[in-house]
């Protein structure tokens, strides 16, 4: 039986904001420790509403972030990790157990904004006031609350332009807060703790991960890095490259936005601060300003949904004719559909967890028009396979690609796999990277090598069929069999 703490305690409950600074929840429990002459006790816990929301590839990123927070708390406080303390279990039992064990002064944390967790958070705080324990939650997550972004007749937006232009004309995000200075941490004894290794989150049943690590360095550092070296040197070619996957120039802090190792506020100022300081530069900033928007749209999409993961924002795509094609969706995941765009997205994904977002919104049009496949199949994969799986962006990204969400691309407009890799790979760069049996053929026919002669095939070492496949659909007739299905659903509707 652990001995009660004599020191008042003040829960720090880290979620998605797994950060020192910026942080207004952990900043509050040190400010309520110090006035309290109290500790911090700062937890993790996995319970059936994380559990419910990570795939393979989040679970690896989380494992390594959780061992960053854990080591930053340790050099803050000056004492030895591990300080984070860690739990499997329902939260509510968590919090019930300390409160027996050890009296909870205080309990804070920063919001998240999906049904679930709400309706947990919710219950928590509830139960915990009718104990008279302090509870507090704060804005760690998002530029704005979902319930402060309105329009003009107090509803919640359905467009994203009208949105953002809403947002723009809020007072800017708060300056971001600085790491505290020390973080006062006991030693308690906790029944039913566990370890980091104990949430059993590395990949099974083999290490598909590998590849991932030469890509990022998940934890608050290296979110900090990735910043600098984007604002430093690539931000001033965003506004002009950032559709190029051959080019690589947008940020990739999407993962680390995700897990919250960096608050949207601290992107956004140095982002800021840079246009103020590079004056011919505003273009470039505010464009990437307005790519951080679409994350709030999404989330105030998501704050204000039924079910985004599952139920169309648009009511009359729940009787969309979806094919149902095994076969088709298993070569659409492994990167074999025969068209080279999209194959080069979906090894990119597997080999790194991360795709390009021009590529991302070519392989989902790819799967939900021309195989006809419902956006969901390729929702769940991404959910498993990205490292920035996201309950907001991922369902909303889905939902626009599928015609069905909101401010979505009209069902209608159908991309032409060949057209936007020559437009946006124009020599085939990254074909080549990432589907190497078509390194060697000729730039005029890299993404369309059913085209080429066949002793052009031969030259560049391409058996069509054997070593690369047959595009799984003609082009045209994939569009035209989309465009036939979406004129069945408006003659049901
Ligand atoms: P940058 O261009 O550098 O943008 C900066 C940040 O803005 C990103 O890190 C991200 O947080 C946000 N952002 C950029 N574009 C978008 C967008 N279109 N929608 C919402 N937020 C955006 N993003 C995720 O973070 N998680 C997901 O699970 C996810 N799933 C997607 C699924 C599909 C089918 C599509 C088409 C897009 C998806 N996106 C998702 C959005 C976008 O592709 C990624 O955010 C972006 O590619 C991340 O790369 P980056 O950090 O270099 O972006």
């Amino acid at each position: 039986m652990p001995s009660a703490s004599a020191a008042p305690i003040a829960i720090m409950w880290f979620r998605n904001d797994l950060r020192i600074a910026d942080n207004p929840a952990l900043n509050a429990s040190v400010k309520w420790a110090q006035q309290n002459n109290g500790i911090v006790l700062p937890v993790f816990i996995l319970d059936r509403v994380i559990d419910a929301q990570l795939g393979g590839a989040t679970r690896w990123w989380l494992e390594k972030t959780l061992t960053r927070l854990d080591e930053s708390l340790a050099t803050v406080a000056g004492k030895k990790a591990p300080c984070l303390r860690v739990f499997r279990s329902d939260a509510r039992d968590v919090f019930n157990q300390l409160q027996t064990d050890h009296k909870i002064g205080a309990l804070f944390w920063n919001r998240l904004y999906d049904k679930a967790s709400i309706a947990r958070d919710t219950d928590i705080k509830s139960s915990l006031r009718d104990q008279n324990i302090e509870c507090e939650s704060f804005n760690g997550q998002l530029l704005y609350e979902p319930w402060e972004v309105k329009t003009g007749a107090g509803t919640d937006f359905k467009v994203f332009s009208p949105f953002w232009r809403a947002c723009l004309k809020l007072p800017p995000p708060a300056e971001p807060k600085k790491a505290p200075e020390s973080i006062p941490l006991g030693d308690l004894q906790l029944s039913d703790e566990t370890d980091i290794a104990g949430l059993d989150l590395s990949p099974k049943p083999f290490d598909w991960a590998t590849g991932f690590a030469d890509r990022f360095t998940p934890g608050e550092q290296g979110a900090m890095d990735q910043l600098h070296d984007f604002i430093d040197g690539r931000l001033s070619d965003y506004a002009d490259l950032r559709d190029r996957p051959d080019h690589r120039v947008t940020s990739e802090l999407s993962p680390h936005l995700r897990f919250g190792e960096i608050s949207p506020r601290q992107v956004w100022h140095a982002a800021n601060h840079y246009a103020d300081a590079h004056p011919g530069q505003g273009k470039t900033a505010s464009k990437f300003m307005a790519e951080l928007g679409w994350r709030e749209f999404a989330h105030h999409i998501l704050f204000h949904a039924r079910d985004l993961k599952s139920v169309p924002l648009q009511g009359q795509f729940t009787d969309f004719p979806w094919d149902d094609d095994p076969k088709a969706l298993e070569r659409w995941q492994r990167g074999q559909t025969g068209f080279p765009i999209v194959d080069a997205g979906m090894r990119e994904l597997w080999h790194t967890g991360y795709m390009h977002n021009r590529v991302r919104m070519i392989v989902g049009s790819v799967l939900v028009k021309h195989l006809l496949i419902h956006w969901r199949e390729g929702l769940a994969w991404f959910d498993d396979t990205l490292v920035d799986a996201c309950p907001a962006n991922n369902p909303f990204s889905w939902q626009w690609i599928g015609g069905c969400g909101a401010d979505a691309a009209p069902y209608f407009r159908i991309f032409n796999p060949v057209l936007q890799g020559e437009k946006f790979d124009p020599d085939g760069r990254y074909v080549r990277q990432w589907v190497p049996e078509l390194a060697d053929m000729p730039a005029q026919y890299i993404h369309k090598p059913w085209e080429a002669s066949p002793l052009i095939l031969k030259a560049a070492g391409v058996d069509l069929g054997q070593s690369y496949p047959e595009p799984l659909i003609g082009v045209k007739e994939g569009r035209e069999r989309a465009l036939a299905a979406y004129q069945d659903m408006k003659r049901a509707a």
